[in-house]
């Protein structure tokens, strides 16, 4: 009786293009309809079970049906390193004023704040496998963080299985 309901924001699937390999961006609302890719017009089905309809929940990735997901703080760490290094160079000048005190007042206001943008950024969840990226409506509370062991059980399961093209970007 339950229709699938829209969820609240489309999903953005940011991932490798089946057709032409391009990383591109296609935005999920409901139902399963094909998505075209922006880049050469080739149409992807993306896979999403009834739990993303019904609840909003990843639970396979809807690029290559890999079923282990993780996720992570959608933080990009060169916005962190600026801003540390902002802090940093701010305390210097502070210091060389009005005394060293200011740089270590300096550098531990620009970590409280570097803290406070961590946990204010939403999260991310990503492949194992194809790496595609999921953001926005999803349910990411049942998905796990990072597993090291898992990722490199599936790295070693694609190295041994079909033969994958060596370009995909050597992520940490
Ligand atoms: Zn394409
Ligand atoms: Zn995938």
């Amino acid at each position: 009786m339950s229709a699938p309901i829209a969820p609240r924001t489309p999903l953005a699937v940011t991932g490798a293009c089946p057709a032409c390999r391009r990383t591109v961006e296609w935005k999920v609302a409901a139902g399963g309809a094909p998505i075209l890719c922006p880049a050469c017009g080739a149409e992807t089905l993306l896979t999403l079970g009834d739990s993303f309809f019904e609840r909003g929940a990843l639970d396979r990735c809807a690029v290559c049906a890999e079923r282990h997901l993780y996720r992570q703080k959608d933080f990009n760490q060169t916005t962190g390193c600026v801003i540390m290094a902002i802090g940093a160079i701010t305390g210097l000048i502070l210091a060389g004023l009005y005394g060293a005190l200011w740089l270590w007042a300096v550098l531990l206001l620009t970590a409280a704040l570097d803290a406070v943008l961590y946990r204010l950024v939403p999260e991310v969840v990503i492949c194992y496998r194809c790496k595609a990226h999921f953001r926005g409506s999803a349910d990411l509370r049942a998905v796990p963080p990072f597993d090291l062991q898992l990722a490199d059980a599936i790295e070693g399961r694609m190295g041994g299985g079909m033969t994958m093209p060596p370009e995909s970007p050597p992520r940490r």
